[in-house]
């Protein structure tokens, strides 16, 4: 291993915009799906298609269509309370591993009772906030934010709306915004993101990944988002970068995953560095880091090699500072973050 690559194993982690489904470990999905007897992909309203069962190629995808396949068959592969409490114990491993010291996760409700109508998903919830607690006695703490699905529409995203306002006090700190977002743009949800916020919940969006910079902005003055997930498009409107500035809106930025949906070329560098450099809060996390192959371990390399060991560092803290826990406890991280951070400098 390569000696930078030592020092990034070793730094302390924050997830700011990682899917909980998306971390599901291959060789759990091939047994989940073989238990099911169901393909490790999926097309929708179609019969299935076959697809490969070694771990080490169910991940594999030649291009995006491909890999919406394989998301289909992990989240069609997840069927019951006990797959997502062990989804969320093998998370919290393999979290704990890489020296994550608190992360903010998104889960999809919606996308769930998609595929399973039957599951109870309030108990469901209730279960993964069970198991992620298990990660306090070794230093590490997670909250979710419930992420809802463009492409159901508005009523569903209140019926999500209305569950994570239930649970706010049982885990679930946040609402966010994903699926397509360029045939479902942020104007349809403002009532779900006002109800959303009425009852204290925060609120974040995936924004600027498919669709351009309006996209941002919508996010930011329709929706209220307080963060935005990738919103990397934000540079092809001088304005909007200018917006995200003043108002201190975070990017949560997953290089591997624009390079592997197309919302950043693959051909040049990640443009995180420019938008740094135009004074936007960049935070650096792995999206769904099984599904593309990566992990926040992996994207820190890539930053680290990009823009240097030091503005990696940066990044860290200013996640810290993005995450929405409250003021003493977000000082108790930044302390301690800070410190492990100033303790491997001196290596
Ligand atoms: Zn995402």
């Amino acid at each position: 291993m390569h000696s930078a690559d030592v020092a990034i194993a070793s730094l302390p982690k924050i997830h700011l915009h990682c899917h909980l489904e998306g971390t599901l470990r291959a060789e759990t999905f091939v047994e989940l799906t073989r238990r099911a007897g169901i393909s490790t992909r999926y097309r929708p309203g179609q019969p299935d298609i076959a697809g490969p069962e070694d771990p080490a190629e169910v991940y594999r995808f030649a291009n995006f269509g491909e890999f919406l396949l394989t998301f289909g068959a992990v989240s069609r592969s997840l069927a019951g309370p006990d797959d997502y409490a062990r989804l969320t114990r093998e998370f919290v491993a393999d979290a704990l591993a890489q020296r994550v010291r608190y992360g903010e996760l998104f889960v999809s409700p919606s996308v769930w009772a998609f595929f399973h109508p039957e599951l109870d998903v309030p108990a469901t919830i209730r279960l993964i906030v069970q198991e992620l607690r298990a990660a306090r006695g070794h230093g590490a703490e997670f909250a979710l934010i419930a992420d809802v699905t463009r492409n159901f529409g508005p009523e569903s995203a209140m019926r999500t709306a209305r569950m994570a306002a239930e649970l706010a006090g049982d885990g679930v700190i946040g609402i966010g915004l994903g699926g397509d977002e360029t045939r479902f743009p942020p104007e349809l949800f403002t009532d779900v993101y006002a109800f959303a916020r009425a009852q204290g919940l925060r609120a974040v969006a995936h924004a600027g990944e498919a669709a351009g910079a309006q996209s941002v902005r919508d996010a930011v003055e329709q929706l209220g988002a307080e963060r935005i997930g990738h919103g990397i498009r934000a540079l092809e409107d001088p304005a909007v970068i200018e917006l995200l500035r003043e108002r201190r809106i975070p990017l949560e930025v997953c290089p591997t995953s624009n390079h592997l949906t197309g919302a950043a070329a693959s051909d040049a560098p990640h443009p995180f560095a420019e938008l740094d450099r135009a004074g936007v809060i960049v935070t650096i996390d792995a999206d769904d880091p099984t599904l593309f192959g990566t992990s926040i371990t992996r994207e820190y390399e890539l930053v680290a090699r990009d823009a240097g060991l030091d503005t990696l560092k940066r990044f860290i803290l200013q996640a810290v500072d993005a995450s929405f826990l409250d003021g003493a406890r977000k000082r108790g991280l930044r302390d301690r973050v800070s410190a492990e951070l100033s303790a491997l400098g001196a290596n």
